[in-house]
Formats: C-alpha cells, sequence, structure tokens
C-alpha cells in the first residue's frame, strides 16, 4: 500500500513521541576524484597521521566529556583511529602515488569491508570507522570536520547514520527526536537513544530527503514520521508527552498493579556508570547487568582483581536493593576479541553465551570467583544468571559451578524456545529463579536475525509465538514457585509489560527512564485483567491484533502513554 504523502515509516526505538524542526546533517567532504599525488611523500604521511593523532584526540575528549556507554563506545573509536595496520594501509597507497586524502579514504574503506563481513555487531562499528575516516578527510583537505550544527530549539536531528562522536556532540536538551536512514535497533544511535529517552527512529528511507526546518512528529511506538503534522497529532502528542513527564514527576516507590500484586521495577545496566547512574533512580534494584560490556573492545579478559572491584561497587552502589548479574554473554551480535571462534556460518546459533564456556572454561571460573569475592567483601549477595541456557544439563552444570564458588541465588536467562518449553525442568536442575530474555527469544521463535532492522515485523515481542513461550516459562512462577523475570526490551512497553504479569512475570527489567510509564500501567492495572489481557493476546494471529484486542482492555490513561 503505498503510504500517505508526508509520512515516512521505520523502526522506532522505545514508545516515546515528540515534534520538532528538522535539523539535516550535511553529508561529509568527499576527497576530490583528480586529487594529485602528494609532492613529498613523507609530509604527507606525516600530515595523515597528525590528522589521526587530532582526530582520536578530540574523540577521547568528547569521552571523557560523556561517560556512561556514549564514552566507551567513543573510547572504542578513539582506538580505532589510532590502529597501525590502517596507518600501514595508508602508507602504502601513498608512496603508490595516491593523493592524501584519497589514501585515507581508500585504506579505510577496505578496514570497513573486513569488518562488515565479520559479523552483525562488527558490522556496525563500520559507521563509527567511516565518521574517523571524513574527520581524517576533511582535516587532510582543510575543511571544518563533518559535524552537528547548532540546535536553537527542539530539533528532531535526521541523518543517514548518526556516528557515536555526533551523538555526544548534540546538545541533548534540544534534540526531540531522531530519524535516521541507516542503523538498526540495536545500533549505538539507538541504545544512546533509548539510554536518553530520545524517540528515535532508524531505517527510514528517504530520510534525507526531508527538507531542513520542516516541522516533523515522530512516533517511536509506530515508527512513523509525519512532516507537517496536522494540528491533531501535534496535540495528541503533546498531550503524551506532558503526562509521561508528569508521571516520571509522580509517585514512584516499588511496582504494585491496581490490587496490590508486587511487580518489581528494577534497571538495564551495562557499565559500572550505568549502574551508579541507575542507583540514583527510583528502581528497584538491577535486573540486568549485562557483563559482557566490561569485556567488549579489550584485549585481554579483565582480571580477577578488576572484576571483583567493579562487581563490588555495583553491589556496594544499590545496598540492599536486588542486583541480578549475567555471566559474560560472548557471541554473535556481541564478540570479544580475545575470544577466538572459528568462523561460524550462524554466529547467532553457534558458540555463544553460556557455550562460550565450553571452550574458555576459565572466563566463567574467574567470572564467579569475582562474584563471590564482592559478595564477600561487601556482605551483599548478588543474584547470577547465566545467558543462553537450552537445556537442564546446561543449567544443572551452571547452577553446581556457581554454588561451589559461593555464590547462593543462580538462575537462568530464557531466552532459546527449548528452555522456555522445558523450565521446569530447568528449574528442577538446580535454580533459584529465571529471567526471560525477549530480545533473543523473538529471534530465535521467529527465526529472524535481531539485527535485521529489515525483518522488524517478525522481531515484534507481540508475536503470539512467543508470548507463548513466555506463558511456557510463566508456569513455574506458580508450580514450583520461583520468581521469574523479564529483560528484554519487551518489558518496557507498559500495554506488553501488563500481557507479561498477565503470563506470571513478578519483576520487569528495563532503562531506567522507561520505568515510570510501566508502574503507572501496573498501577490502573489489576492482575485479573493483565491475565484477561494475557489469554486475549494469546488468542491473537499477529503482533498487531494482539496489541489492538490488548489494548481494548485498558485503562485510556494508560494508552496515552
Ligand atoms: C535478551 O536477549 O532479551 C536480553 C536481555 O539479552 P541481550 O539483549 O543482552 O542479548
Ligand atoms: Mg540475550
Amino acid at each position: 500500500m503505498p503510504e500517505a504523502a508526508g509520512l515516512l515509516t521505520g523502526v522506532g526505538v522505545g514508545t516515546g513521541a515528540a515534534t520538532g524542526t528538522a535539523v539535516v546533517l550535511a553529508p561529509a567532504a568527499r576527497p576530490p576524484a583528480d586529487e594529485p599525488p602528494a609532492a613529498d611523500v613523507e609530509a604527507a604521511t606525516r600530515a595523515v597521521r597528525e590528522a589521526f593523532a587530532a582526530v582520536a584526540a578530540t574523540l577521547r575528549q568528547r569521552a571523557e566529556a560523556a561517560g556512561g556507554t556514549t564514552a566507551e563506545v567513543l573510547q572504542a573509536t578513539a582506538l580505532m583511529a589510532a590502529d597501525p595496520g590502517l596507518f600501514a594501509e595508508v602508507d602504502r597507497r601513498l608512496a603508490a602515488g595516491a593523493g592524501p586524502a584519497t589514501a585515507v579514504d581508500e585504506a579505510v574503506e577496505q578496514f570497513c569491508e573486513v569488518l562488515a563481513a565479520s559479523g552483525p555487531y562488527l558490522a556496525e562499528r563500520v559507521t563509527d570507522l567511516r565518521d574517523v575516516r571524513d574527520r581524517v578527510v576533511a582535516r587532510v583537505l582543510g575543511r571544518p570536520e563533518p559535524g552537528v550544527p547548532e540546535l536553537l530549539g527542539p530539533s528532531v536531528v535526521v541523518a543517514r547514520d548518526l556516528a557515536p562522536a555526533d551523538t555526544a556532540a548534540l546538545d541533548l536538551s534540544h534534540v526531540a527526536g531522531i530519524v535516521t536512514e541507516l542503523g538498526g535497533p540495536t545500533s549505538h544511535t539507538a541504545i544512546i537513544a533509548a539510554q536518553f529517552d530520545i524517540p528515535c527512529i532508524v531505517r527510514v528511507a528517504g530520510a534525507l530527503d526531508v527538507p531542513a526546518g520542516t516541522t516533523v512528529a515522530v512516533d517511536a511506538r509506530t515508527g512513523t514520521v509525519t512532516l507537517d503534522p496536522p494540528a491533531d497529532l501535534v496535540e495528541q502528542i503533546r498531550t503524551r508527552r506532558s503526562v509521561r513527564a508528569a508521571l516520571a514527576a509522580s509517585a514512584g516507590g516499588p511496582g504494585r498493579t491496581a490490587d496490590g500484586t508486587a511487580v518489581q521495577l528494577l534497571a538495564n545496566v551495562g557499565t559500572l556508570e550505568d549502574a551508579e547512574r541507575a542507583a540514583a533512580q527510583d528502581v528497584e534494584g538491577v535486573g540486568l547487568f549485562r557483563t559482557e560490556v566490561l569485556f567488549l573492545d579489550r584485549a585481554s579478559a579483565p582480571t580477577l582483581q578488576e572484576q571483583t572491584e567493579t562487581y563490588a561497587r555495583v553491589l556496594t552502589a544499590f545496598g540492599d536493593r536486588k542486583v541480578v548479574v549475567r555471566t559474560l554473554d560472548a557471541g554473535a551480535d556481541k564478540p570479544l576479541t580475545f575470544v577466538a571462534v572459528d568462523a561460524e556460518e550462524n554466529p547467532a546459533l553457534g558458540v555463544r553465551g553460556l557455550r562460550t564456556s565450553r571452550r574458555h572454561p576459565e572466563l566463567l571460573r574467574t567470572q564467579l570467583q569475582a562474584l563471590a569475592a564482592a559478595a564477600e567483601r561487601t556482605g551483599r549477595q548478588p543474584w547470577v544468571m547465566a545467558p543462553m541456557v537450552s537445556t537442564p544439563a546446561e543449567a544443572a552444570g551452571f547452577a553446581a559451578q556457581a554454588r561451589a564458588a559461593g555464590l547462593t541465588t543462580v538462575g537462568a536467562m530464557v531466552e532459546v524456545p527449548a528452555a522456555a518449553l522445558r523450565s521446569r525442568r530447568l528449574v528442577a536442575a538446580g535454580l533459584d529463579f529465571v529471567s526471560i530474555g525477549t530480545n533473543d527469544l523473538t529471534q530465535y521463535a521467529m527465526a529472524a536475525d535481531r539485527l535485521a532492522g529489515d525483518l522488524a515485523d517478525l522481531l515484534d515481542s507481540w508475536q503470539p509465538a512467543v508470548l507463548q513461550l513466555v506463558a511456557a516459562t510463566g508456569l513455574v512462577s506458580t508450580d514450583p514457585g520461583v520468581p521469574v523475570g523479564v529483560c528484554g526490551e519487551a518489558a518496557r512497553d507498559p500495554l506488553l509489560a501488563l500481557v507479561l504479569v498477565g503470563l506470571g512475570v513478578r519483576s520487569l527489567s528495563m532503562a531506567p527512564a522507561a520505568v515510570p510509564a510501566v508502574r503507572f500501567a501496573l498501577s490502573r492495572t489489576a492482575v485479573a485483567v493483565c491475565e484477561e489481557m494475557a489469554r486475549t493476546a494469546l488468542e491473537a494471529d499477529s503482533p498487531e491484533e494482539a496489541r489492538e484486542a490488548t489494548a481494548r482492555l485498558a485503562d485510556p490513561e494508560v494508552l496515552a502513554l
């Protein structure tokens, strides 16, 4: 069906909406097609090195100013700008007669091709490396580095793709929304937008044709970008935003349904800084500490002491609140440079998650020791869970190892359909709790790569098949009676969160910014209604049908979120 004039669609990140003035990021300067060879190759080599060094220094400065996840991404990009292999390629081209900007451009492009072919996670790094290229090329050509113009009021930033350096340079107080032509739901832009609760739509075909200065409305829930939005849409979005803002400022506290059933509201964190920031917020603890983030972009694993220190600081930050730590989830979308894996045809189906410990048992052993040492040092016991558990034997093995290390509360993530269907057997193998990772569970239930933006319809956690797997897992909350949580993105959709509660889930973990809306939805809905919603959603044949049927049972104010 052709789309209405002035309406663009893509993949929404989060559920927010906003209006603002389109600020379109101009394309970067390119090397001239007829660039002459360097007159003095040695001088050109020096100049190019200096340009790379200056770009790396700027990125590091921005990293220091940014902090958190953004800083990690920028530091990693700065490392790429100092790669000796890359310099060697530039030198070779300069010596062979290429002009300096052309040499940089071609050498970086060659690296990008290698990255793009090395799996989806590294492929997302291509954007970062091309950003380095554009900055170096601009310096070599004596032009200003490409960047974000000054934002004067609520702006919707429109770009082909946003590099982390651009995102860090943005004055976030003026960024109402972000629209990109490329990227995916797990690209850096999306992660950073979620962290700051900025509505973001990725994979919007034709985004760059939006004229700068146009008023646009973005709705991450529907994945739509409306140019020159009609007054009623602007008003609807304004109401939604004021309801969300009022909620964020209104009564907090533990999650409770309208009839008083406790549903814990927890934070997802990836770095120590994320954790310290989350600890200052109104959350009941951490439901997912993605420890592999500490291992990314490193040449070797952090030592026992280093890990102990980090885990102890996280436990201390949360005091007597619950902290659920996930052990290393390496592989597929989260490759670690120091964990060698043979080339795999299908990395998402390969040696990843807990399976990594088959080849590198020392990584898991050290991590469990560090967690136990942190517990000892702080007097706070973390809950510890393994990612990508598929069988009762794996659950039993992990539980035994964790307990032997001195950890007392041991669980598993349910991310594989086999684990969902057999969750009772997994628990019987020795688990104290389970946490459903709906991102991977959706990927595996629907056989759709979670990084493939063009399969977004299949990657919708409202897919009834996914809900059925959640329902199978939810049964263990009553028999044998162990805690069941959700820590995938599904938990932060207020309406879907109600369905999850209806399926037996009693803790929801998400980006802290999403907590107030979910808390509000719970406070307006009794458990019996959540159960009715769950039954209705399971009867649907599509995600849209499930969402619509559930919405008919919801409090109208919940739908305004
Ligand atoms: C998930 O798969 O839902 C999950 C929470 O883990 P991650 O997104 O880190 O794979
Ligand atoms: Mg996962």
